[in-house]
């Protein structure tokens, strides 16, 4: 069963090995646990629902109990964590809707057009940017639509390798309904296992492998909008190969966050399953070489699936986590003997395709790798990488109940302004607020630049509110960092409500006007999760005001 305070599956942990923690210990001292809610007793704080019949009006199945209002009723920031954790949620939905197809979908926005009733579309819950989170002190009821139950494959047309699918569908069923007919789609974000199509569509998303299959926006070939406009309207987008008929409407409901309207049914662009995968480890002597070697792959065209690169912080931390004491030391042997000692950044590649592709590729791969001097470690710790890659987000219960919080921020920028914009955000989150351990990797490269993602950690402070407190303060200086120093406001996970207050730095003004504009002319009454994308909703506390900035 689905953690309702927390990540992923209640049957399954990641254990924080014995030296993980003493490597953190000695980096930020010793983390402070902080007392857990109970469920029962948050069910006791849930008020009454404002929307009871709305079932019996629409036809559609409709949840009022408190344990489905408070598992509808956050995301996966560390805000939401906290929230979750002590129990102080703010706002609940008042009902939460689980339609079972557009029709079923159709019915309620017309139904909550004309009562106006607030309603916050709900894919898997995974924004890390408040997406889903009502908005606290609205007079106005609010329906957390889910689309879990929308999730089967409905159309596949094997010759132009076009899937149409339930836009609440979730990554492992997703993948698995593809698989059985020999075909992937390829879109692999960390969150697999609980986010789903429809969200990654609306928010932007890119998976591990971009590099061989294409972010969400290539991958998104058309499909169906249901629309809070009219007597149930709708927005259908035709799924052209290639298209030259003016602006493409898929670039309105990319990004568009559930202010645009609900994405019902969604047409995906899929692949063949490929004959041959392999994941390899490479450690350069430095970050520089690092960077340098990435940057290179990528500006040659060298076919891979999967380029991450870590720095000299996060290498080390990845080796003290992984257990296996003894072995490390042997591998840190070996390595300090081939050049790579200290300062040494590690590199893991995915390359995918037909098994002379791959062989290619990897011979590509050490050519160029050669001149940066970068030292094979094979498949092992590649293949350790891919088997976790899933696993990594439980290791934040793991920390908690050690007393400690994690976040990551992520931006892209240009290869000429990486190192200044990966410094400035390191520097801040070091200096801003309590001693905090801090390392990046670069998880998708492009020929222009590459995406950066930050993970810092910091003991729980003295209370659930200091510590809310201390992430806003490096939520908020490191997020105007980013903008400051030419990074965008978001490379992956959105804009949400927490970015919102940073994207008019980006766009400009009348950009904004515009955005707004086509979100009004689709939902004119404004009723489409308020807050989000645009901070456009009062009750919204700004990470700004949270920090007492
Ligand atoms: C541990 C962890 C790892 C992550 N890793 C990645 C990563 O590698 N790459 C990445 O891109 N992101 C990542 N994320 C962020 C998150 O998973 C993505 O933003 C994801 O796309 C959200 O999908 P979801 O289905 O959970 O959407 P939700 O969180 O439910 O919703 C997100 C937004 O989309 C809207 N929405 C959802 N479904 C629909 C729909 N059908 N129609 C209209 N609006 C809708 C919601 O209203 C909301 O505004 C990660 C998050 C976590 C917690």
């Amino acid at each position: 069963m689905r953690r309702w305070n927390g990540w992923g599956d209640t049957a399954t942990a990641m254990d924080l090995p014995e030296q993980g923690l003493a490597f953190l210990g000695e980096r930020i001292g010793a983390g402070y646990p902080l007392p857990d809610a109970k469920l029962e007793a948050v069910k006791a704080l849930v008020p009454p629902s404002r929307l009871q019949g709305i079932g019996e009006a629409t036809g559609v199945d409709v949840m009022h109990d408190a344990e489905s209002r408070i598992r509808h009723a956050r995301g996966q920031s560390l805000a939401d964590w906290l929230a979750m954790r002590s129990g102080r949620f703010g706002a609940f939905p008042d009902a939460v809707a689980f339609p079972h197809s557009s029709a079923d979908v159709r019915k309620l926005l017309v139904h909550c057009a004309r009562h106006d009733i607030v309603v916050i579309p709900y894919g898997g819950g995974t924004s890390v940017a408040g997406h889903v989170n009502p908005v606290e002190g609205t007079s106005k009821p609010v329906l957390t639509v889910s689309l879990s139950r929308m999730n089967s494959l409905q159309d596949l047309d094997e010759e132009s390798q076009i899937a149409t699918f339930g836009a609440g569908v979730a990554g492992p069923h997703l993948e698995a309904q593809l698989r059985a007919k020999g075909f992937t789609l390829g879109h692999f974000p960390q969150s697999f296992e609980l986010s789903t199509l429809g969200g990654w569509v609306v928010t932007r998303s890119s998976g591990q492998q971009s590099l061989r299959y294409g972010r969400i926006e290539q991958l998104f070939a058309g499909g169906r909008v249901e629309l809070m406009r009219g007597d149930g309207e709708a927005l259908d987008i035709p799924a052209f190969p290639a298209s030259a008929a003016g602006p493409d409407l898929r670039e309105w409901c990319l990004g568009s966050e559930g202010r645009m309207g609900i994405l019902t049914e969604v047409k995906v662009r899929v692949t063949r399953l490929a004959e041959k995968e392999t994941f390899l480890a490479f450690f350069l002597p430095n970050w520089t070489k690092a960077r340098d070697a990435a940057r290179a792959l990528v500006q040659s065209r060298t076919q891979l699936s999967m380029l991450r690169v870590s720095n000299a912080v996060e290498t080390e931390t990845q080796l003290a986590l992984a257990g296996h004491p003894g072995q490390i030391a042997w591998l840190e042997r070996y390595l300090g003997w081939r050049g790579a000692a200290e300062g040494k950044c590690m590199m893991t590649l995915g390359v995918t395709g037909s098994r002379a592709q791959v062989s290619a590729v990897k011979q590509q791969l050490k050519h160029v790798l050669s001149d940066f001097g970068a030292v094979s470690t094979g498949e092992l710790l590649g293949r350790k990488w891919a088997e976790k890659r899933f696993m990594m987000p439980y290791l934040r219960e793991a920390l908690w109940q050690q007393g400690y919080v994690v976040d990551t921020l992520e931006t892209a920028t240009n290869w000429r302004n990486v190192d200044r914009l990966l410094n400035a955000i390191e520097d801040n989150l070091r200096t801003t607020g309590p001693k905090t351990h801090v390392f990046t990797h670069l998880s998708h490269v492009y020929s222009q630049g590459c995406s950066i993602y930050t993970t810092y950690v910091f003991p729980c402070q003295a209370s659930y509110d200091e510590t809310l407190k201390t992430w806003a303060k490096l939520k908020h200086s490191t997020s105007r960092i980013i903008v400051e120093h030419g990074g965008t406001i978001s490379h992956q996970h959105g804009v949400g409500k927490d970015h919102a207050p940073y994207l008019p730095a980006e766009k400009g003004d009348v950009a904004m006007e515009a955005i707004g504009a086509v979100m009004k002319h689709f939902d004119p009454a404004g009723l489409l999760n308020p807050g989000t994308l645009l901070a456009d909703a009062p009750g919204v506390p700004l990470p700004e005001q949270l920090a007492g900035d």
